[in-house]
């Protein structure tokens, strides 16, 4: 059974089926045979047609009261009876009652001609009534009998055409049906399509709904993750803020212990501030007084310096060092002073054997005794320190506004250099002048800045060589070049002097006073190379401009210290052959001359209160012009060496700075403003 056919269909073919045996008694024999039939065998015949009439007009009646296709359409495919009876089921008890009995007054039709014609078998009789037979002369009967028949099947004919046409009707309703129906199963079968697109569009909703599902519940699941660690959170936040509620009040008990302290320190604070304001105005008095104990000082210092001598000498004798020949015993000595071996020695005695004065005998004269006195006579044992000692106190004064001059005055090789700047190796021990010097002012400064005294210096290292002035701090190209220098006038007007193409350089510490030292040496080193030992017969001459100034009591100083070391002041021995070398040699020696005369001209003319200092004669005295006038204050180291070969040198050097000691310069003026 094809499951698509509609179950109206199979209704619909059922009858078709069905009906050429419904038609069949439409056929019946009417032949002679039938004729023979007795009255009860027609009767039974008739019996089956009146059945079927019942049965039909019970169909018609149904049929016509129940047109409804529709409910049909849920009928399942049967055949036959079973369809009928499946079809009552649902169509209710009325219908089935009407179907069944229209089949069922339809199924024994064919049994009618079944009797075969011209069978003389009477068929049984309804009712069991059996007509009486007529007796074969009774033809008369018999044809009423035949006639009455006739009539019959007349009108069964009748019945069976009308039956037909109400079958033929039938059949139309149920062919229209089955369009509706087919029609509707159209309809229904594209609202199916629909639903299944509808159906296939919701599970694809559903699933895209399950995935949403899915990831949401893996974000719930983060997100209570998240929850429960900020839980975690919050609860330790509760804590924290527990801790820091309890630290906050702890903190306010503090502040309020606090602030009872402060009030009582406040009270304690006012009554400081007027012990303070004492304090104060006994502290600017006590200042005042300091003030005027300083100036005190300085005038005192200064006093005490005058009478030590504006122009001082002092005499170093230099060790006799490795290599160098013994001197024979008493060719230098120091005798003891008024106040005995305890006193500086101030005084030294040099023996000179002279070879030419010969005595009648032929023998040797006894070594002529030369006594000198200067202000204080180092020997050879005496350490750089002690040296310092003596000149610390003058060195002071160029910080009180006097200016000061010290020269290395001797010979090469007698420790000019090594007084001035130090000995070789850096040892701290070995220290010269110049650094001494810079550090005890720098340490002094510092004293002085307590007393509302603010100092600057500004240091300047030249040397003078056949009367030409060379930068010894130059750097760069200019290094070693010996770029020519000037002698100027700072401005017009003024009587301070500067050299031209010299660095000036700021210093305030010791370290920035060795790297010029430093420089110096290697600007020297460099031109030695080029002129033969030129250091030594040239001036070097290192100075410090000093500026002090008491603001709050407009005060100012400025002086300038300056430390020389004069180049050797030997003489050309005038046996020696006058070669190309010499001849430049006797030129550098008559300038070296020429420029020692002059300062010893100068501080005579100074000394004797000359109209005319002769300061421009030399460079050197022109370039010092300022530091050897009446207000300043001059030291001169006689250099001596102990060698026996240098005795006729050390006279010299020993007359030269004797004729110095005897001068006095007029009373030093602090150049104050
Ligand atoms: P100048 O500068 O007068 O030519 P130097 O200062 O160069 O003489 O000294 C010559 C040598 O003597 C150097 O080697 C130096 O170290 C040494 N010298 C000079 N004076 C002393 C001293 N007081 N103690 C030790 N060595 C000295
Ligand atoms: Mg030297």
């Amino acid at each position: 059974m094809d499951p698509q056919r509609s179950p109206l269909l199979e209704v619909k073919g059922n009858i078709e089926l069905k009906r050429p045996r419904i038609k069949a008694p439409s056929r019946l024999p009417l032949s002679g045979s039938r004729l023979k039939r007795r009255p009860d065998q027609m009767e039974d015949g008739l019996e089956p047609e009146k059945k079927r009439t019942r049965g039909l007009g019970a169909t018609t009646k149904i049929t016509t009261s129940h047109p409804r296709v529709p409910s049909l359409t849920t009928v399942p495919q049967t055949q036959g009876q079973t369809t009928a009876q499946k079809v009552s089921k649902k169509t209710g008890p009325r219908c089935s009652t009407a179907i069944s009995t229209g089949l069922k007054n339809q199924k024994p039709v064919p049994a009618v001609p079944v009797q075969k014609p011209g069978t003389s078998t009477v068929p049984p009789m309804a009712g069991g009534k059996k007509p009486s037979k007529r007796p074969a002369w009774d033809l008369k009967g018999q044809l009423c009998d035949l006639n009455a028949e006739l009539k019959r099947c007349r009108e069964r004919t009748q019945t069976l055409d009308q039956e037909n046409q109400q079958l033929q009707d039938q059949l139309r309703d149920a062919q229209q049906q089955a369009k509706a129906l087919g029609t509707e199963r159209r309809t229904l079968e594209g609202h199916l399509a629909k639903v299944q697109a509808q159906a296939e569009q919701g599970q694809q909703e559903l699933k895209n709904l399950r995935a949403c599902v899915l990831e949401l519940e893996e974000r719930l699941s983060t997100q209570e993750g998240l929850v429960q660690e900020l839980q975690k959170k919050q609860v330790e936040l509760q804590e924290e803020r527990r801790g820091l509620t309890s630290q906050l009040e702890e903190k306010e008990r503090r502040l309020q212990t606090s602030e009872a302290a402060l009030s009582s320190s406040r009270a304690e604070v006012a009554s400081l501030w007027q012990e303070t304001a004492a304090q104060a105005a006994l502290l600017a008095e006590r200042e005042e007084r300091l003030h005027g104990l300083e100036m005190e000082r300085r005038r005192l210092h200064n006093q005490l310096q005058e009478l030590k001598g504006n122009i001082r000498v002092f005499c170093r004798v230099r060790p006799v060092l490795p290599g160098e020949p013994t001197p024979p015993p008493g060719l230098l000595l120091f005798p003891s002073g008024p106040g005995g071996p305890s006193d500086p020695p101030t005084r030294l005695s040099l023996s000179r054997s002279d070879e030419r004065r010969g005595t009648l005998s032929g023998a040797l004269a006894p070594p002529t005794r030369h006594d000198f006195s200067f202000d204080r006579v180092f020997p050879p044992g005496s350490g750089q320190d002690e040296v310092f000692e003596e000149i610390a106190m003058l060195v002071q004064s160029a910080l009180d506004g006097y200016p000061v001059c010290i020269f290395a005055y001797g010979q090469t090789g007698s420790g000019k250099t090594f007084t001035m700047e130090g000995g070789p190796g850096g040892d701290p021990q070995l220290e010269g002048l110049i650094p001494r010097a810079l550090r005890h002012l720098f340490s002094v400064a510092q004293e002085l800045s307590g007393q509302g005294w603010t100092y600057s210096f500004v240091a300047s290292y030249v040397e003078i060589y056949n009367e030409t002035v060379r930068d010894l701090l130059a750097t760069g190209t200019r290094k070693g070049q010996g770029g020519e220098c000037e002698i100027r006038r700072a401005g017009p007007g003024s009587e301070e002097l500067t050299v031209t193409n010299a660095r000036y350089v700021p210093v305030s510490c010791e370290k920035e006073v060795e790297a010029l030292l430093h420089l110096a040496r290697q600007n020297r080193a460099v031109a030695r190379t080029a002129q033969n030992e030129r250091s030594s017969r040239s001036h070097s001459v290192f100075q410090l401009q000093i500026s002090g100034e008491h603001s709050s009591r407009g005060l100012q100083c400025g002086a300038s210290l300056s430390l020389v070391d004069l180049a050797g002041s030997e003489r050309l021995d005038p046996g020696l052959a006058l070669g190309p070398g010499e001849r430049e040699r006797l030129r550098e020696t008559q300038a070296i001359n020429s420029s020692l005369s002059t300062l010893g001209l100068v501080i005579m003319a100074l000394s004797n209160k000359e109209s005319h200092v002769p300061y421009r004669n030399s460079k050197l005295t022109y370039l010092l012009q300022n530091s050897l006038g009446g207000s300043a204050k001059m030291l001169m180291f006689v250099n001596i060496s102990p060698l026996e070969e240098n005795v006729s040198e050390s006279l010299n050097s020993l007359r030269f700075a004797s004729k110095v000691n005897q001068c006095v310069i007029g009373t030093a003026q602090a150049n104050r403003k």
